[in-house]
């Protein structure tokens, strides 16, 4: 696959995005307390590369700790599409999606999407955590 633009959005259909997004440059799932509860499916793109972005005001934030990043959830159906986050150690500001929110991507493209599994948990997110079967 290559950069394509892409069309994501809530449950309920609140709060839609478009980006330009390759599918195979990855993604990841994580074991950190929020993702492992959520499970999240991520991937990050530039802010740049968000070309519409509609329903923010129907949505809450939530941050949490070092509050690096704020994650965007629909105050309709609960579902969270992105996150702000901007964390110098990865590059800067970045603009955080649910891959499971893309609406143009058929079962056969989800399947061949690369997934990184990363150990959050331990802030060592440069690796694999030891057990990854429920990831
Ligand atoms: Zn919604």
């Amino acid at each position: 696959m290559a950069m394509k633009r892409h069309s994501a959005s809530c449950h309920c259909g609140a709060v839609k995005v478009e980006l330009d997004f390759d599918t195979a440059a990855g993604t990841s799932r994580c074991n950190c307390s929020i993702c492992r509860k959520s499970r999240w499916w991520g991937a990050n793109v530039k802010p740049e590369a968000v070309r519409a972005l509609s329903g923010e005001e129907n949505t809450f934030v939530y941050s949490w700790g070092s509050k690096s990043i704020d994650l965007h959830y629909c105050k309709t159906c609960g579902i969270r599409l992105y996150g702000r986050g901007d964390i110098p150690q990865i590059g800067g500001k970045f603009f955080a999606f649910n891959v499971a929110c893309l609406d143009d991507v058929s079962d056969e493209e989800f399947a061949a999407i690369p997934v990184r599994l990363c150990n959050g948990r331990d802030n060592d997110w440069m690796h694999e955590p030891k057990v990854t079967s429920y990831l």
